[in-house]
């Protein structure tokens, strides 16, 4: 669920994930702009309840008076509500005194309610911020808002909250009141608050995890959907003598060695640093977490481009027990982060743990093998080199002019015996290879190519989670088939009980067609029955001559669809986009646009979202996707560039990258 964005401000732009260094006004004396703050955070209460700072920021500005140029945020003085109970502010006079100091986004004065207190005080206090919500809207007039999701440790009221001010037309979400539980690790229940508020947030919005400044919480809150951070953490680390890691924290009085890079750790032994005065210490400090905390920033953005995130974020969380927690918690979220998560991506799969089991590209996989065709009898094997469909060439053996191959290389094979299998249909012959894989389970080799089937990495010791969802999905796997052969390899390594019977494996014929198989890619991408409807006629499959993979299919002279290489998904051209048009049920795989957008599509030029006037909401990101008109009439066709939910939501910016217009 993390992405990388632009948010507008009157005071430019900002790249998120984005951490917001607090300012104290007044008392500032670190450049944050030098370290790689783009935007920063300061509190319009702390200025309003000091005359000297308060006429300053009146005659000045706000980014005059804390020496900023960029975009500016202001708190209103909730935390304070929080700490002393009572402020002499209104909500209304907060919101106009933000407008009038020039602040690029303010905030309300929501309550906020701290974790596990009464059901009572939670609903009653987020009825008052809803209020202040509607009256900040109000109030305002240029201004763009934050409008904080309460509701304590609750996600049904975080839910609730974040369904309602999501609807309201704020400019940024925060997500407030959590910095309790981060203080006593309760990163678990983070997950739960979180989740429930971003579910229900608009996805063109920002959401600012509020008050979580340590890089080690970075890239699990980035996956979770947040965009902004904000860090007063830098700094009071510092006071304390603690140096911030993206893998936690170090006390300096414990040091022997600096255990970073950057140039104050380069510069500084743990013993320059004591001997200095505390003063000069702690602004060294703060620069060496400042450093820290944005160089984690950049990492997080790389991971996004690279498609792996998540294994970022299991390698975060390794680094503390309570983290391991958050990360196993997100196991109940996998469905939703799915529908977020980009069907083919630049990096490779790495399973890093069983944790790796709950990603979203496995559950994907299951759902999908659903889709393909079914066969009467299925031979399991156990994983031999990537990709599998390539290199059981490597098992053929040549007697005299026939091909044959010679599965004995695989081991012992067993048939299983008195299997009760839910398919009644006459059992016939046509046979199912499929290999047994971690992290995947089964793998049909038609589909090996297809990523992340061959674009994945796990450990050959397998650890007991994984040996325990291969088998289960195996269990559900072979009850589709009216015969089961299965490799003994296959039985030994997921604990399978059987009742076995020998099979001469030398008594099957392997038939690996390429027909058949462009079918199965096609029905695992668009859906069952796609390679039917897509691939008829005079089927002509060309394949590369450098790798003996197939490369283009045509009917005749017609190219219907191109296989990329680096993923194993096609492409379709305008002759395979008709016929899928013409297969697939309205909505199904389908972007609609409006009538001014038509003239656009039909030139192959790229579709804005806010042109867009209805969506298969099944489309993720990375998907191909048929663009037509509210006739359905076929356009065009391209590549989604995000998921059904963000481009129904975005007025700005790409929906989809046209490929190629009907015209
Ligand atoms: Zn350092």
């Amino acid at each position: 669920m993390g992405r990388i964005g632009i948010l507008k401000t009157p005071h430019g732009k900002v790249k998120t994930p984005a951490l917001m260094p607090v300012i104290h006004p007044g008392k500032q004396t670190i450049d944050v702009k030098k370290y790689g703050a783009d935007i920063v955070i300061t509190n319009a209460y702390i200025i309003y309840k000091n005359e000297e700072l308060k006429e300053k920021a009146l005659q000045d500005g706000v980014h005059s008076l804390i020496n900023f140029d960029g975009p500016i945020v202001t708190d209103s003085g909730s935390f304070q509500l929080s700490e002393y109970g009572d402020i002499d502010i209104t909500n209304r006079e907060v919101i106009e005194f933000q407008e009038k100091i020039g602040t690029d986004i303010g905030t309300s004065l929501d309550i906020p309610t701290p974790p596990y207190v009464k059901r009572e005080r939670a609903e009653k206090e987020l009825e008052i911020t809803l209020e202040r919500a509607k009256e900040a809207l109000d109030a305002r007039e240029n201004l763009m808002l934050n409008s904080v999701v309460q509701g304590s440790t609750f996600p049904d009221l975080r839910a609730k909250c974040a369904e309602i001010i999501g609807k309201m037309d704020f400019e940024v979400y925060p997500i407030g009141a959590v910095v309790p539980l981060l203080e006593n690790y309760r990163y678990r229940d983070v997950v739960d608050i979180v989740m429930a508020s971003v579910a229900n947030l608009p996805p063109s919005r920002p959401r600012h995890l509020m008050g979580a400044g340590h890089p080690m919480v970075f890239a699990l809150a980035v996956a979770m959907g947040c965009d902004l951070f904000d860090s007063a953490a830098y700094i009071l680390y510092a006071q304390d003598d603690r140096l911030m890691m993206p893998t936690g924290t170090y006390k300096l009085q414990n040091l022997s060695e600096m255990p970073c890079s950057c140039e104050v750790c380069n510069k500084y032994t743990p013993d320059d640093l004591r001997s200095m005065k505390k003063d000069q210490r702690m602004k060294l400090i703060a620069q060496h977490n400042l450093n820290i905390s944005f160089a984690e920033i950049r990492t997080i953005r790389q991971a996004i481009i690279d498609g792996n995130l998540l294994e970022l974020v299991e390698q975060r969380c390794r680094a503390h027990p309570y983290l391991l927690d958050a990360l196993r918690n997100l196991k109940k979220y996998t469905q939703l982060m799915e529908e977020y998560d980009p069907e083919y991506k630049n990096s490779a799969f790495f399973y890093s743990g069983p944790e790796s089991l709950n990603r979203p590209e496995i559950l994907r996989h299951q759902s999908r093998l659903k889709r393909l065709p079914q066969k009467d009898r299925v031979l399991l094997l156990p994983v031999f080199k990537k990709p599998y469909s390539k290199n059981i060439k490597n098992l053929l053996t040549s007697f005299g002019r026939e091909k044959e191959y010679d599965l004995e290389k695989l081991g012992n094979f067993y048939k299983i015996e008195g299997l009760k299998t839910g398919n009644n249909q006459v059992m016939g012959e046509s046979l199912q290879v499929t290999v047994v894989d971690i992290p995947f389970g089964v793998i049909p080799l038609e589909i090996d190519e297809v990523y992340p089937l061959a674009q994945n990495e796990a450990p050959s010791f397998l650890d007991e989670d994984s040996k325990k969802m291969v088998k289960g999905k195996i269990n559900e796997y072979i009850k589709n088939f009216s015969e089961v052969i299965i490799s003994e390899d296959v039985v030994k390594k997921f604990d399978l009980d059987f009742d076995l019977e020998n099979f001469n494996i030398n008594d099957l014929r392997l038939d690996f067609n390429d027909k058949e198989k462009i079918k199965y890619i096609a029905d695992y991408q668009f859906g069952k029955g796609a390679g039917k409807a897509l691939f008829y006629g005079d089927i002509q499959i060309v394949k590369s001559r450098k790798t003996g993979k197939i490369r283009h299919v045509y009917d005749g002279e017609d190219l219907i669809a191109t296989l990329r290489a680096s993923d194993g998904i096609f492409v379709l051209s305008i002759s395979g986009a008709k016929r899928l048009h013409k297969f697939l049920e309205y909505p199904k795989n389908r972007v609609v646009v409006n009538s001014d957008a038509e003239p656009f599509a039909r030139e192959g030029k790229s579709i804005f979202a806010k042109f867009v006037i209805d969506i298969d909401i099944n489309i993720r990101a990375n998907e191909e996707v048929l663009i037509v008109n509210e006739n359905d009439d076929l356009l065009a066709f391209g590549k989604s560039i995000l998921n059904a939910r963000e481009i129904k939501d975005f007025k700005i910016g790409q929906a989809v990258k046209t490929r190629k217009g009907g015209k």
